[in-house]
């Protein structure tokens, strides 16, 4: 049973702008601290169900994403100790609407629609080293992103440290750890797949509501 299929995370917890060359092609600085925000459970889809282009927004764009799933209930953990709070990892879409992103000065409507948060299957973190991982981002089979783990601005120890220090994280959270360069549009009748290299994959038709 994987664990995806039995929790529910109580939070999505995302970072943004954590590959400095996604930040620049944004126009945007890196932050001094991680920058984060919430996506609803309730945007959570699987593989092979649709991402829903709202009608409120014109932009819809694909953020190919490392999602790290939290094993067990932490508070404050320190960074030396945070994987072992980490049960493993998924592939994940921060699904955005840009336009939206843009227009509202924080980002729970550009990111919490339904449907923009596809997630790959459960993959355990045992045997996996953090820096190692990749994620790629295909829409129709071609290659929009490709970025690695050990680019991060922020790695994934100090994030779960970082984070557990202002929330409490439970069995089944995700960390959204941020995207790399490349992400760009999503049109109606494109197939999107994210795919944390060998590991998890999540693919989505996309359509219009
Ligand atoms: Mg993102």
């Amino acid at each position: 049973m994987k664990i995806l299929d039995l929790f529910r995370p109580s939070k999505i917890v995302c970072v943004g702008r954590n590959y400095p060359k996604h930040a620049a092609e944004l126009g945007n600085e890196m932050p001094a601290e991680p920058l984060l925000f919430l996506k609803p459970p309730s945007a959570i889809v699987r593989d092979g169900q649709a991402i829903v282009r709202p009608p409120e927004s014109s932009h819809v764009e694909h953020e190919a994403e490392i999602g790290v799933v939290i094993g067990r209930r932490c508070r404050s953990v320190p960074e030396s100790r945070a994987l072992e709070a980490v049960a493993g990892y998924c592939a994940l879409n921060d699904v955005t609407a840009r336009d939206l992103q843009r227009r509202d000065n924080q980002w729970s409507r550009a990111k919490g629609f339904d449907t923009f948060c596809p997630l790959g299957a459960f993959q355990p973190a045992d045997g996996v080293d953090w820096r190692e991982m990749e994620v790629t981002c295909r829409v129709d089979g071609e290659l929009r992103q490709r970025g690695h783990a050990r680019d991060m601005a922020f790695g994934i120890p100090f994030l779960v440290h970082y984070i557990s220090r202002i929330m409490t994280l439970e069995p089944g959270d995700i960390i959204a750890t941020g995207t790399p360069d490349g992400v760009g549009p999503l049109e109606a009748g494109a197939e999107v797949a994210v795919e944390v290299v060998g590991l998890s994959v999540v693919r989505n038709p996309v359509r219009d509501a």
